[in-house]
Order: structure tokens, then sequence, then C-alpha cells
């Protein structure tokens, strides 16, 4: 099967500056990817080399196997939904709506009614003859994804397309972007800073900083085992501790850590000098099977979270983060025993 999206070696500079450094991706057909990494990661370069806004500085970008690494954004099969949504403020929302089409030759009657099916999937049924003054930020944030959609595009590109909007709105347009995805078959490719968000929705998950991919997959496979530390520090909260392994025995390894000896198994012995990364979540204050101990910990300042209580431990001069069930009914200052299931720890070379 061909891959809808391919990047061969593409690496991007600006001013000798590197911003991308040369790397391969594939996305496949049908696909909802997100690409997630901190401001300046180059998430909006990479977003752009796909869309045609961006030429690599060495490399090719395919899209169904055919080179368009010298296409403009017209040409190519692809349509963006900008940050800041990029209406235009003079036109009517059937006519924004309706503007891709009418760059393509499609007869005025036939692209007004495609407009006007296109504001109905986004729920903006009706609202064609309105102008975007009229409209709250969420409102405009649909009739620019409606904009994208009219033109079929395989692959639509968003860019943080939900960062002004509130909480609340955005976790329902995140829903509706899968929906709105999963209905038209499109491949789509977000670009968000937002982990929670980037975990929602994605397929698969593109992990990058400062230009280069650091991790890749499913989001429930970058959580649990993440292959850097970056990635695990960016998705999500993690504990990292470091540790020196000091002997080993078949699969069986023993770490020197901070906490003492910690005893794990895996199937490739790790390098000498190594992190292990524990989730807040993973630290269990009753012994789980298969557990470890990892010794005893002082509460120094919790907060309410309502599903849980999200603490600050100090054990053996190092601070983890717990998340506690709310019914263990800690409080600052007492002492609780901390412990992990084995196949919970992630080692981590360096
Ligand atoms: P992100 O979208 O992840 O915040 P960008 O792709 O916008 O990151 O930018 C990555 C880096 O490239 C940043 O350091 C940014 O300053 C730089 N950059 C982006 N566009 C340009 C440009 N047109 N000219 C010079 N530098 C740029
Ligand atoms: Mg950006």
């Amino acid at each position: 099967m061909t891959d809808r999206v391919t990047f061969r070696g593409v690496s991007k500079s600006y001013d000798g500056h590197q911003v991308v450094a040369p790397l391969d991706l594939s996305i496949a057909a049908g696909e909802f990817v997100v690409l997630l990494g901190p401001s300046g990661s180059g998430k909006t370069t990479l977003l752009n080399m796909i869309g045609g806004f961006a030429t690599p500085s060495a490399g090719r970008v395919l899209i169904d196997g055919e080179d368009v690494t010298d296409l403009p954004p017209a040409r190519r099969p692809t349509a963006t939904v900008f940050q800041d949504y990029a209406l235009f403020p003079h036109m009517s929302l059937a006519a924004n709506v309706a503007f891709g089409l009418r760059m393509k030759g499609m007869a005025k009657a036939e692209r007004l009614a495609r407009a006007a099916a296109m504001l109905d999937l986004v729920g903006l049924a009706g609202f064609g003859g309105r102008g975007v003054h009229q409209l709250s930020g969420g409102q405009r944030q649909r009739v620019a994804l409606a904009r994208a959609m009219a033109v079929e595009p395989k692959v639509l590109l968003l860019d943080e397309p939900l960062g002004a909007l509130d909480l609340a709105l955005r976790r329902q347009m995140q829903e509706e972007l899968v929906r709105l995805q999963k209905r038209s078959g499109a491949t789509f490719v977000h670009v968000t800073h937002d982990q929670e968000e980037a975990m929602s929705i994605a397929d698969r998950i593109v992990v990058v900083n400062q230009g280069r991919i650091e991790d890749m997959g499913p989001p429930d496979r970058v959580y649990l085992k993440p292959a850097t530390l970056f990635a695990a520090t960016f998705m999500g909260e993690s504990n990292i501790i470091a540790g020196r392994v000091a002997r080993v025995n078949g699969q069986e390894f023993l770490v020197e850590t901070a906490l003492g000896p910690v005893a794990l198994r895996g199937a490739a012995v790790p390098d000498d000098a190594i992190h292990l990364v524990l989730r807040p979540e993973q630290l269990q204050l009753t012994p789980p099977t298969d557990g470890i101990a990892l010794g005893r910990a002082r509460v120094e300042e919790l907060s309410f979270q309502g599903t849980h209580c999200r603490c600050h431990c100090r054990m053996e001069g190092l601070d983890l983060i717990l998340r506690a069930p709310v019914a263990a009914g800690l409080r600052a200052g007492v002492e609780v025993n901390l412990y992990a299931a084995r196949g919970d720890v992630v080692v981590l070379d360096g």
C-alpha cells in the first residue's frame, strides 16, 4: 500500500539555522496524525512542507507516491486550517466556505449548495448569509474547518486550530474533529502543543522536539512506554529516577538508585547509565503483584483534583509526584510506603 504522505530525508533551514533535521515520515491514508511538541519545535514548518507553504531545504515530499515538493499549495490535494482561521472578513460565511471551490472553477449554484452542506456538517446550518464578525471564536473555527473540508482534500492540515477556544468548547471540537475525520475518510495531520488534546484525538502521535522526531506511535504506547526522556516528560508527567546498572543475571538486572537497589527484568539489558520512568499514577500505596518496594516517603504538599489527590512526596532526596486516591485521605506531613509494579517501570538509556 502506498502512503498518503511520505517525507524522504526532509530537512529545513532558515538562514543556515536548521529547524527541521533530516527525517523520514510516513502517514497512511485515513490516519489521524497529531504532531505534538513545544513551541518552536518545528511543527508548523513540518505541516507547511506538506501543504506547500514551506519548501524543504533537502529531501522530497510525496503524496500518494507523487513527488509534490515543487508544487504550489493550490496544486496539492491538501487544505489547511490555519491557527488564526484566516477567514475573509468582507465575505459571507457561504462565500468563505465556497472560496476554494470558486478557485477550482465550480459553478456558482453548485458551490453554494456544497457550502450550505458543509456548514450543516459543522453545525452551522442556515448561517451562510451571516458575516464573519457576527461569530464567536468557536463558530469561526467551524467555518474555517468547513472551508477546508469543502474542497474534499485528501489531506487536511490543522495548525493548532483549537488553541483559541475555551476548555469546554475545545473538548467538544476535539470529539467533532474525530467524527468528521472518520466520516470523511480524509487523512488529518493536526498540530498541537497540548498533550491531552493529542492523546484524545490521535491514531498516532509524533512527538517533535527541536526539529527531530523523539517518538511516534499510538497514544497509549507513547504514554506507557515512551522512547525518550523528552517524550516521557512532554507527554504527561513523569517521575524520573537516575540509576546505574549494577549487576546483570540473564534477563534480570539490578539498578542502583538514590532509592536503593531496584531489581528489574527486560529482554534487552540497558546501558550502564539509565533513567527509570514512573508515571504519578503508577506509584502505589499498597504493594501490587510483582511489586517493588520503593521505600518510605513524606507527603510535602497535596492538592485535591476531584478524581484524585496530586501529592509532592520527598524520598531520599528525590521529589516524586504521586496521584493518590482521594479515599486514601492523605495529608501533608504524613509518611507513606510507595510501591510500583515491576512491569510499569520504563528503563531508558542515558
Ligand atoms: P512550532 O510550530 O513548533 O512552534 P515552527 O515550525 O513555527 O515551530 O518554527 C520552528 C523554528 O523555525 C522556530 O525556531 C522558528 O523561529 C523558526 N522559523 C519558522 N518559520 C521561520 C521563517 N519563515 N523564517 C525564519 N525562521 C523561521
Ligand atoms: Mg506553530
